[in-house]
């Protein structure tokens, strides 16, 4: 049965294209074919593999724009956003060439012979990948994995199709053998669930919702597939009074609202000591009232539309509920905008206070000393990231331990770098992706004997 789903821009409602959805034949003649590819793949020597990559980087830096264009219509990012987001897949593709030539094993020490470790690739890899962030994400699992000696099948977000299967394009046109990366269009329901379930996908790389990672850790158990789950978050951004309160309250829009919001590291509870809290909320609002959300087709627009009519229907449910302090402006038309709002609250056991909203809102809340403002922290299932601002560094540090996250800043919101490890702490996720480390998660090791 053909499947087909029409992609619209969010920031018109227009649609932009028809995309096929594969059916379940479909992803598993792609499987399959995955799994005939990686005895040959594996083989690749280590420089040509990593000059494949190389080249695949190359062939991606020369399609920046159109990439980029691709994701301004499909998801509406920015210009600006959906730039640094191909270049984030070219400069993935190029750190990671450097792996295959560095997979090193061990030699340890034993009586009657030489042992040895092995870094061996697993097989066929599926990469299951959201609709807020397609390309970085995409390439964050398949560079790595490629690097390590598997091949990959992917399977983007319904939404947000365009950008991989454009990439899947040019590593073919950058000369990897075909079926060493496939990007299979589909339903999470179709394509996603038979990465689980298909015994020929060795790991599931899955990107999402905490309720869907849930499911495919299930699912996977089954197999005892490995699995790599990166899902959501309630960051908190902990403002000390000693900190430079104008710099904080200027840098905090762009740490909760970049992307709509819909950004898993979205530091959207902000946690401000009581003695600076009016100073740093007097100095938050003209920095979220003066944004400029705009059409992402105009170049200064610092923030676009959310992805869809489904996400602004649940974004403003929760708007409906609490009473907004101040929010910025939005254009008006068909597309799918809501203002950066903010709303103050003292009630941790607040909905709007513990939930993902994955839109443009931020809460605000005072806090007495730093084992409160650490208590508040960790009051969460989630343990993404978070930003800590202070002068004095060695709270800064000591309460950069103490927040149960796995990607902390101080004085910054530092975004995601992919030369070091990314990944969160509880419902946050499971295992690390990026860093030097990566594709030793695309790997078994392998412990080998030999007798003298
Ligand atoms: P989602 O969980 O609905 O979907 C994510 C992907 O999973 C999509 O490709 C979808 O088709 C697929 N899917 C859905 N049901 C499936 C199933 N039963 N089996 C297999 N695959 C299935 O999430 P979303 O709404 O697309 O993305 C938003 C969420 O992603 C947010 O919660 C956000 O925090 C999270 N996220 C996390 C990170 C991170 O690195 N931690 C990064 C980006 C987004």
């Amino acid at each position: 049965m053909s499947d087909t789903y029409t992609v619209i821009n969010p920031a018109t409602a227009q649609p932009v294209t028809d995309v096929h959805l594969a059916s379940l034949a479909e992803a598993d003649a792609a499987i399959e074919a995955a799994h005939e590819a990686f005895a040959a793949w594996r083989a690749v020597s280590p420089g040509d593999r990593a000059a494949l990559l190389r080249r695949f980087a190359a062939v991606v830096d020369d399609h920046i724009e159109e990439l980029a264009e691709l994701e301004v219509r499909n998801a509406g990012h920015t210009r600006g956003n959906a730039r640094w987001e191909a270049g984030n897949v070219r400069d993935c593709l190029n750190y990671y060439a450097g792996a295959p030539e560095r997979m090193s094993g061990r030699q340890i020490p034993v009586a009657g012979g030489v042992d040895l470790t092995f870094h061996e690739p697993l097989g066929v890899v599926g990469i299951i990948v959201p609709w807020n962030f397609p390309m970085p994400i995409a390439g964050w699992g398949f560079a790595p994995a490629l690097a390590a000696g598997n091949t990959v099948v992917l399977k983007p977000a319904e939404l947000t199709p365009l950008t991989a299967i454009r990439l899947g394009e040019l590593a073919l046109a950058a000369g990897l053998p075909e079926h060493v990366l496939t990007v299979i269009p589909g339903k999470g329901s179709v394509v996603g669930e038979r990465f689980v379930t298909h015994p020929l996908v060795r790991k599931v790389c899955f990107t999402g919702s905490t309720e869907v990672g849930k499911l495919i850790m299930a699912g996977c158990a089954d197999q005892v597939k490995r699995v790599t789950l990166e899902l959501g978050g309630k960051s908190a951004n902990i403002v000390f009074a000693d900190a430079d309160i104008a710099a904080a309250a200027a840098s905090a829009p762009s740490a909760v609202f970049d992307n709509a919001g819909q950004d898993c590291c979205a530091r959207s509870r902000i946690l401000v000591e009581r003695s600076a809290y009016d100073e740093f909320v007097s100095r938050l609002e003209p920095a979220v009232t003066g944004m400029r959300v705009l059409d992402p087709t105009d170049e200064s627009s610092e923030m676009g539309p959310l992805i869809s009519a489904g996400q602004q229907r649940t974004v403003q449910g929760y708007l409906d509920e609490v009473e907004v302090a101040f929010a910025g402006s939005a254009p008006g038309g068909d597309g799918f905008w809501v203002p950066p709002s903010v709303v103050t609250t003292d009630d941790p056991a607040a909905r709007i206070w513990r939930e993902e909203v994955f839109g443009p809102v931020v809460a605000v809340m005072p806090f007495d000393d730093e084992a409160h403002a650490v208590e508040l922290a960790n009051d969460t299932e989630y343990g993404l990231s978070g930003s800590i601002f202070t002068r004095d560094l060695g709270r800064g540090l000591r309460v950069a331990r103490a927040v149960e996250a796995g990607n902390l800043s101080v004085n910054s919101h530092s975004s995601v770098r992919y030369w070091t490890p990314f990944g969160g702490y509880k419902q946050s996720g499971l295992g690390r992706e990026l860093g030097p480390d990566a594709p030793l998660a695309f790997t078994e090791e392998k412990n080998v004997f030999i007798a003298h």
